[in-house]
Protein backbone atom coordinates (compact mmCIF):
# COMPACT_ATOMS: atom_id res chain seq x y z
CA UNK A 1 0.00 0.00 0.00
CA UNK A 2 1.72 3.47 -0.70
CA UNK A 3 2.01 5.93 1.61
CA UNK A 4 -0.59 8.17 0.32
CA UNK A 5 -3.35 4.98 0.27
CA UNK A 6 -2.22 4.18 3.91
CA UNK A 7 -3.04 7.62 5.19
CA UNK A 8 -6.35 7.87 3.80
CA UNK A 9 -7.37 4.47 4.56
CA UNK A 10 -6.22 5.68 8.26
CA UNK A 11 -8.00 8.40 8.23
CA UNK A 12 -11.54 6.35 7.18
CA UNK A 13 -11.07 4.31 9.80
CA UNK A 14 -10.63 7.08 12.70
CA UNK A 15 -13.98 9.46 11.38
CA UNK A 16 -16.60 7.86 12.75
CA UNK A 17 -19.50 7.31 11.16
CA UNK A 18 -21.79 10.69 12.28
CA UNK A 19 -19.10 12.85 11.47
CA UNK A 20 -19.59 12.63 8.10
CA UNK A 21 -23.38 12.14 8.01
CA UNK A 22 -25.74 15.10 7.69
CA UNK A 23 -27.30 16.55 10.23
CA UNK A 24 -31.28 16.27 9.93
CA UNK A 25 -32.94 19.25 10.78
CA UNK A 26 -36.30 19.99 10.90
CA UNK A 27 -37.91 23.82 10.50
CA UNK A 28 -41.60 24.35 11.21
CA UNK A 29 -42.11 27.30 8.86
CA UNK A 30 -40.35 27.50 5.29
CA UNK A 31 -38.63 30.87 6.39
CA UNK A 32 -36.81 29.09 9.13
CA UNK A 33 -35.98 25.87 6.53
CA UNK A 34 -34.23 28.32 4.02
CA UNK A 35 -32.34 30.13 6.24
CA UNK A 36 -30.88 27.18 8.13
CA UNK A 37 -30.29 25.28 4.92
CA UNK A 38 -28.51 28.38 3.37
CA UNK A 39 -26.34 28.61 6.57
CA UNK A 40 -26.01 24.69 7.21
CA UNK A 41 -25.51 24.20 3.43
CA UNK A 42 -23.86 20.78 2.36
CA UNK A 43 -23.78 19.74 5.85
CA UNK A 44 -27.57 19.67 6.54
CA UNK A 45 -30.41 18.20 5.10
CA UNK A 46 -33.22 20.17 5.83
CA UNK A 47 -37.00 19.35 6.11
CA UNK A 48 -40.12 21.83 6.13
CA UNK A 49 -43.50 20.56 8.45
CA UNK A 50 -45.62 22.87 6.76
CA UNK A 51 -45.61 24.77 3.42
CA UNK A 52 -45.73 28.99 2.28
CA UNK A 53 -49.36 28.64 2.06
CA UNK A 54 -50.42 26.77 5.36
CA UNK A 55 -50.81 28.95 8.01
CA UNK A 56 -48.62 28.24 10.56
CA UNK A 57 -50.94 28.92 13.79
CA UNK A 58 -53.28 25.86 12.83
CA UNK A 59 -52.00 22.74 11.34
CA UNK A 60 -52.96 19.65 10.82
CA UNK A 61 -50.64 17.32 11.55
CA UNK A 62 -49.08 14.33 8.95
CA UNK A 63 -48.64 10.78 10.06
CA UNK A 64 -44.82 11.72 8.61
CA UNK A 65 -44.53 14.27 11.07
CA UNK A 66 -43.48 11.87 13.53
CA UNK A 67 -40.99 10.01 11.81
CA UNK A 68 -39.63 13.09 10.76
CA UNK A 69 -39.19 14.57 14.16
CA UNK A 70 -38.00 10.63 15.56
CA UNK A 71 -34.84 11.55 13.03
CA UNK A 72 -34.14 15.19 13.87
CA UNK A 73 -31.02 16.09 15.21
CA UNK A 74 -32.02 19.83 15.53
CA UNK A 75 -35.23 21.41 15.43
CA UNK A 76 -35.77 25.16 14.52
CA UNK A 77 -38.91 27.03 15.56
CA UNK A 78 -40.29 30.40 16.12
CA UNK A 79 -41.65 29.61 19.50
CA UNK A 80 -43.76 32.29 20.96
CA UNK A 81 -46.69 30.00 20.50
CA UNK A 82 -47.10 30.39 17.43
CA UNK A 83 -46.74 26.40 16.38
CA UNK A 84 -47.36 25.08 20.38
CA UNK A 85 -50.95 24.55 19.32
CA UNK A 86 -49.97 21.58 16.68
CA UNK A 87 -46.55 20.65 17.46
CA UNK A 88 -45.68 20.56 21.12
CA UNK A 89 -47.23 17.55 21.67
CA UNK A 90 -45.73 16.12 18.44
CA UNK A 91 -42.59 16.84 19.59
CA UNK A 92 -43.42 14.96 23.12
CA UNK A 93 -44.16 11.86 21.35
CA UNK A 94 -41.69 12.07 19.20
CA UNK A 95 -39.21 9.81 21.05
CA UNK A 96 -36.55 12.04 20.54
CA UNK A 97 -34.74 12.96 23.56
CA UNK A 98 -32.35 15.55 21.46
CA UNK A 99 -35.04 17.56 20.37
CA UNK A 100 -37.16 18.00 23.43
CA UNK A 101 -37.45 21.47 25.02
CA UNK A 102 -34.50 22.72 26.81
CA UNK A 103 -32.31 20.15 24.86
CA UNK A 104 -29.35 21.24 22.37
CA UNK A 105 -31.53 20.11 19.48
CA UNK A 106 -34.45 22.27 20.22
CA UNK A 107 -33.60 25.71 19.05
CA UNK A 108 -36.79 28.68 19.46
CA UNK A 109 -35.45 31.55 17.62
CA UNK A 110 -37.96 34.02 19.06
CA UNK A 111 -35.45 34.08 22.28
CA UNK A 112 -33.11 36.09 20.06
CA UNK A 113 -35.28 38.51 18.35
CA UNK A 114 -36.55 42.00 19.43
CA UNK A 115 -40.71 41.57 19.67
CA UNK A 116 -43.21 43.86 19.16
CA UNK A 117 -46.27 44.04 20.27
CA UNK A 118 -45.83 42.13 23.88
CA UNK A 119 -48.84 42.22 25.53
CA UNK A 120 -48.60 44.75 28.84
CA UNK A 121 -51.98 43.49 30.42
CA UNK A 122 -52.92 40.09 31.23
CA UNK A 123 -54.17 37.93 28.15
CA UNK A 124 -57.90 36.16 27.88
CA UNK A 125 -59.38 34.72 25.04
CA UNK A 126 -61.95 37.47 24.11
CA UNK A 127 -58.99 39.33 22.94
CA UNK A 128 -58.95 36.84 20.24
CA UNK A 129 -55.53 34.81 19.40
CA UNK A 130 -52.94 37.15 21.03
CA UNK A 131 -49.86 35.32 21.21
CA UNK A 132 -48.76 36.29 24.99
CA UNK A 133 -44.62 36.63 24.53
CA UNK A 134 -45.16 38.99 21.48
CA UNK A 135 -46.01 39.01 17.99
CA UNK A 136 -44.25 35.92 16.31
CA UNK A 137 -43.90 36.92 12.71
CA UNK A 138 -40.84 38.90 12.72
CA UNK A 139 -39.41 36.61 9.65
CA UNK A 140 -41.27 39.69 7.53
CA UNK A 141 -38.25 41.86 8.63
CA UNK A 142 -34.35 40.83 7.28
CA UNK A 143 -33.15 43.34 10.26
CA UNK A 144 -35.29 40.47 12.59
CA UNK A 145 -33.70 37.58 10.70
CA UNK A 146 -29.99 38.16 11.21
CA UNK A 147 -30.03 37.86 14.76
CA UNK A 148 -32.16 34.11 14.03
CA UNK A 149 -29.13 33.82 10.99
CA UNK A 150 -26.93 34.01 13.48
CA UNK A 151 -28.86 32.11 16.33
CA UNK A 152 -29.33 28.81 13.78
CA UNK A 153 -25.48 29.17 12.92
CA UNK A 154 -24.52 28.95 16.49
CA UNK A 155 -26.71 25.84 17.11
CA UNK A 156 -25.48 23.79 14.07
CA UNK A 157 -22.02 24.49 15.20
CA UNK A 158 -22.69 23.10 18.59
CA UNK A 159 -24.06 19.80 16.90
CA UNK A 160 -21.50 19.74 14.39
CA UNK A 161 -18.22 21.77 15.54
CA UNK A 162 -15.80 19.98 12.98
CA UNK A 163 -18.08 22.41 10.80
CA UNK A 164 -18.48 25.20 12.17
CA UNK A 165 -15.81 27.07 9.92
CA UNK A 166 -18.48 26.76 7.16
CA UNK A 167 -21.33 27.54 8.97
CA UNK A 168 -19.64 30.49 9.91
CA UNK A 169 -18.56 31.38 6.07
CA UNK A 170 -22.15 31.08 5.54
CA UNK A 171 -23.74 32.81 8.04
CA UNK A 172 -21.70 35.95 6.76
CA UNK A 173 -22.22 35.56 3.17
CA UNK A 174 -26.39 35.30 4.50
CA UNK A 175 -26.14 38.58 6.39
CA UNK A 176 -24.02 40.67 4.11
CA UNK A 177 -27.01 39.95 1.80
CA UNK A 178 -29.92 40.34 4.32
CA UNK A 179 -28.54 43.59 5.32
CA UNK A 180 -28.07 44.82 1.90
CA UNK A 181 -32.05 43.80 1.07
CA UNK A 182 -32.94 45.36 4.51
CA UNK A 183 -31.91 48.82 3.54
CA UNK A 184 -32.31 49.12 -0.07
CA UNK A 185 -36.04 48.03 0.56
CA UNK A 186 -35.79 50.49 3.36
CA UNK A 187 -34.97 53.30 1.22
CA UNK A 188 -36.83 52.39 -1.80
CA UNK A 189 -39.90 52.84 0.10
CA UNK A 190 -39.18 56.17 1.95
CA UNK A 191 -39.81 57.65 -2.28
CA UNK A 192 -43.73 56.97 -1.63
CA UNK A 193 -45.59 59.35 -0.36
CA UNK A 194 -47.03 59.25 3.28
CA UNK A 195 -50.88 58.21 1.65
CA UNK A 196 -49.67 55.60 -0.64
CA UNK A 197 -47.51 54.04 2.73
CA UNK A 198 -50.86 53.42 4.41
CA UNK A 199 -51.96 50.24 4.35
CA UNK A 200 -55.13 47.49 5.66
CA UNK A 201 -53.44 44.31 7.00
CA UNK A 202 -55.46 41.24 7.35
CA UNK A 203 -53.96 39.89 10.32
CA UNK A 204 -51.68 41.51 12.74
CA UNK A 205 -48.84 39.19 11.21
CA UNK A 206 -47.69 42.11 9.11
CA UNK A 207 -46.41 44.10 12.19
CA UNK A 208 -42.39 43.49 11.81
CA UNK A 209 -43.11 43.68 7.80
CA UNK A 210 -44.57 47.58 8.13
CA UNK A 211 -41.74 48.15 10.69
CA UNK A 212 -38.90 47.05 8.23
CA UNK A 213 -40.56 49.18 5.32
CA UNK A 214 -41.87 52.47 6.88
CA UNK A 215 -45.73 51.63 6.16
CA UNK A 216 -48.33 52.95 8.46
CA UNK A 217 -51.15 50.50 9.50
CA UNK A 218 -54.45 52.06 9.11
CA UNK A 219 -56.92 49.06 10.17
CA UNK A 220 -57.04 45.31 10.39
CA UNK A 221 -59.49 42.91 8.48
CA UNK A 222 -59.72 40.94 11.19
CA UNK A 223 -61.50 42.66 14.15
CA UNK A 224 -59.04 40.69 16.71
CA UNK A 225 -56.27 38.38 16.11
CA UNK A 226 -57.38 35.39 14.42
CA UNK A 227 -61.51 36.47 14.73
CA UNK A 228 -63.18 36.05 11.30
CA UNK A 229 -64.43 39.93 10.14
CA UNK A 230 -68.00 40.67 11.10
CA UNK A 231 -70.33 42.45 8.86
CA UNK A 232 -69.96 45.60 11.21
CA UNK A 233 -66.43 45.53 11.72
CA UNK A 234 -65.71 45.33 7.86
CA UNK A 235 -67.96 48.22 7.46
CA UNK A 236 -65.76 50.30 9.78
CA UNK A 237 -62.87 49.55 8.27
CA UNK A 238 -64.37 50.55 4.60
CA UNK A 239 -65.20 54.09 6.52
CA UNK A 240 -61.33 54.03 8.10
CA UNK A 241 -60.22 53.43 4.27
CA UNK A 242 -62.11 56.13 2.68
CA UNK A 243 -61.75 58.74 5.94
CA UNK A 244 -58.08 58.12 5.48
CA UNK A 245 -57.84 57.85 1.51
CA UNK A 246 -56.06 54.23 2.13
CA UNK A 247 -55.82 51.84 -1.05
CA UNK A 248 -53.72 48.72 -0.20
CA UNK A 249 -54.52 46.44 1.94
CA UNK A 250 -52.10 43.39 2.10
CA UNK A 251 -52.74 39.62 3.63
CA UNK A 252 -50.77 36.43 2.77
CA UNK A 253 -52.39 33.66 0.76
CA UNK A 254 -53.22 31.26 3.61
CA UNK A 255 -56.11 33.87 4.49
CA UNK A 256 -60.02 34.00 3.14
CA UNK A 257 -59.86 36.65 0.62
CA UNK A 258 -63.17 37.16 0.49
CA UNK A 259 -63.30 40.25 2.95
CA UNK A 260 -60.30 42.02 1.77
CA UNK A 261 -61.71 41.52 -1.79
CA UNK A 262 -65.02 43.13 -0.97
CA UNK A 263 -63.15 45.81 0.69
CA UNK A 264 -60.76 46.44 -1.73
CA UNK A 265 -63.53 47.42 -4.58
CA UNK A 266 -65.51 49.24 -2.39
CA UNK A 267 -62.71 51.01 -1.21
CA UNK A 268 -61.29 51.24 -4.51
CA UNK A 269 -58.11 50.01 -3.36
CA UNK A 270 -55.52 47.10 -4.27
CA UNK A 271 -55.33 43.86 -2.63
CA UNK A 272 -51.71 42.66 -2.40
CA UNK A 273 -51.81 38.80 -1.75
CA UNK A 274 -47.99 37.10 -1.19
CA UNK A 275 -47.20 33.35 -0.08
CA UNK A 276 -46.34 32.99 3.92
CA UNK A 277 -43.24 32.12 3.31
CA UNK A 278 -40.23 31.29 0.79
CA UNK A 279 -40.85 28.04 -1.66
CA UNK A 280 -38.39 26.27 0.44
CA UNK A 281 -39.82 23.12 -1.57
CA UNK A 282 -39.46 24.92 -5.46
CA UNK A 283 -35.52 25.89 -3.74
CA UNK A 284 -36.57 29.89 -3.39
CA UNK A 285 -33.85 31.15 -1.29
CA UNK A 286 -35.10 33.53 2.15
CA UNK A 287 -33.33 36.60 0.41
CA UNK A 288 -35.30 35.97 -3.01
CA UNK A 289 -38.33 35.42 -0.85
CA UNK A 290 -37.83 39.06 0.84
CA UNK A 291 -37.00 40.72 -2.30
CA UNK A 292 -40.33 39.48 -4.74
CA UNK A 293 -42.42 39.95 -1.48
CA UNK A 294 -40.81 43.69 -1.09
CA UNK A 295 -40.58 44.09 -4.67
CA UNK A 296 -44.27 43.49 -5.71
CA UNK A 297 -45.59 45.67 -2.55
CA UNK A 298 -43.45 48.60 -3.80
CA UNK A 299 -44.88 48.41 -7.08
CA UNK A 300 -48.98 48.10 -5.67
CA UNK A 301 -48.13 51.19 -3.47
CA UNK A 302 -46.72 53.14 -5.76
CA UNK A 303 -49.22 52.39 -8.63
CA UNK A 304 -52.23 53.61 -5.60
CA UNK A 305 -51.71 57.08 -6.74
CA UNK A 306 -53.36 56.40 -10.55
CA UNK A 307 -55.82 53.87 -8.70
CA UNK A 308 -56.87 57.27 -6.31
CA UNK A 309 -56.86 60.03 -8.63
CA UNK A 310 -60.15 61.88 -9.08
CA UNK A 311 -61.42 60.85 -5.32
ZN1 LIG B 1 -50.40 35.53 14.52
Amino acid sequence: MSPIARILTLCLLVVPATAQAKLQVVASVPDLAAIASAIGSEHVDVVCLTSPNQDPHYVDPRPSFMVTLNRADLLVVIGLDLESSWLGRLITNSRNPEIQVGSNGYLEVSSVVERLQVPNTPIDRAMGDIHAGGNPHFLLDPRRARSVAQAIAGRLALLAPNHAKDFNAKLEQLDRQLLIVATEARERFQTLTPGQRQVVAYHQSLAYLLDWLGLTPIATVEPRPGIAPSPSHTALVLRTMRSTKTHTLLQESYYQRGPSETLARLANARLYVFPGGADFEGGESYVERLRKLSQGLFEVLGASNAAVSGD
